[in-house]
């Protein structure tokens, strides 16, 4: 299949783009690793006038730490961000959700703005990005704004951005010393779609105890959620497994997970639970509890 026609603009600059975004509102995509766009187009899902090429446009695929702050190029390629020193760092969850994000080949093309623009339910960076807190750098022609990524994910495949904005930046804070993080995921294949996934950061008390807990997770609902009852059930107590089982069941029990071709709402609450408990227990260092 072909996509349908489109001009075809490639900016330079982030000025430019801007630009041009600004110019073609009406009809304009933004063409990143073209991972998903192309599929987008060729299944006629999506039909822009013109695409905005941020391929050769400077300045957009620095991964630094500065300030306390991880900051992420939006055309950083997803490969990139996995192996970058500095994601090691202060964001080690990214690289461990990362692997999991397609087959490398879609990887090496795909970038962290594109994944984090596209916001699909099932993607990991998403999930990554809202259980760090990160926050989305979003340009114009003549200005900018930053959002924190739980207010930029509106649903599945929307998102704040306005056509005439582009994602130029994805900024993580640096994990509070001594945090441990964990990522679990489901699929058919490995290097499929996640069915269902969970994200932990956990910093631990000097007594033991869990001082902070941040939890996301994929395919508790129609786009990656935080388990907002999960940490505040958990925070400033130990990490018993009867506790962390405890606290997960109820916490997707007021979750509505979807239904569809791969797994029942009710499987993947079930998967979710595994995922979840093992996750927490892994980032706490305590083994899991036989079931
Ligand atoms: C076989 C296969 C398996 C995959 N498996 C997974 C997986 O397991 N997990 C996963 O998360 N993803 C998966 N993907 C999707 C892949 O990760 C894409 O790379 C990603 O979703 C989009 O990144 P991209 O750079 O390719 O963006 P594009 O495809 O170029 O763009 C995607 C969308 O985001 C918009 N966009 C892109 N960049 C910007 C920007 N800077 N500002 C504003 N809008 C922007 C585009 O306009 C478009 O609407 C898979 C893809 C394939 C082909």
């Amino acid at each position: 299949m072909k996509p349908p026609p489109f001009r075809h603009l490639a900016p330079r600059s982030i000025e430019e783009a801007c630009d041009m975004l600004a110019e073609h509102a009406d009809s304009v995509r933004v063409l990143a690793g073209g991972q998903s766009l192309m599929a987008l187009l060729v299944m006629r899902m999506a039909r822009p006038a013109v695409l905005v090429d941020l391929n050769r446009c400077a300045g957009l695929d620095d991964i630094a730490v500065e300030g306390g702050v991880l900051r992420l190029g939006a055309m950083a390629r997803q490969i990139a961000v996995q192996r970058a020193p500095a994601v090691a760092q202060a964001a080690p969850l990214l690289a461990e959700a990362l692997h999991w994000a397609g087959p490398r080949a879609v990887r090496n093309r795909g970038t962290i703005g594109g994944s984090i623009a596209h916001a699909d339910p099932s993607s990991e960076a998403c999930c990554v990005a809202l259980c760090l807190d990160a926050r989305v750098v979003l340009a114009r022609r003549g200005g900018s704004r930053e959002m924190a990524a739980r207010d930029f994910f509106r649903d599945a495949l929307v998102t704040a951005a306005e056509p005439e904005e582009m994602v130029t930046e994805i900024r993580i804070p640096v994990l509070p010393p001594g945090t441990r993080c964990a990522f679990e995921e489901v699929g058919v294949r490995q290097a499929d779609l996640a069915m269902a996934g969970i994200a932990v950061a956990l910093t631990p008390a000097p007594d033991g105890g869990i001082a902070a807990l941040r939890v996301a997770a994929i395919g508790a609902g129609g786009l990656p959620l935080r388990l907002d009852a999960v940490e505040g059930a958990l925070r400033g107590r130990r990490a018993e497994p009867g506790l962390v089982r405890d606290a997960v069941r109820a916490a997707l029990a007021e979750c509505e997970p979807p239904s569809d071709l791969v797994a029942s709402a009710a499987h993947r609450r079930a998967v979710l639970e595994g995922l979840a408990e093992r996750a927490i227990l892994r980032a706490a260092g305590a083994e899991r509890a036989a079931a």
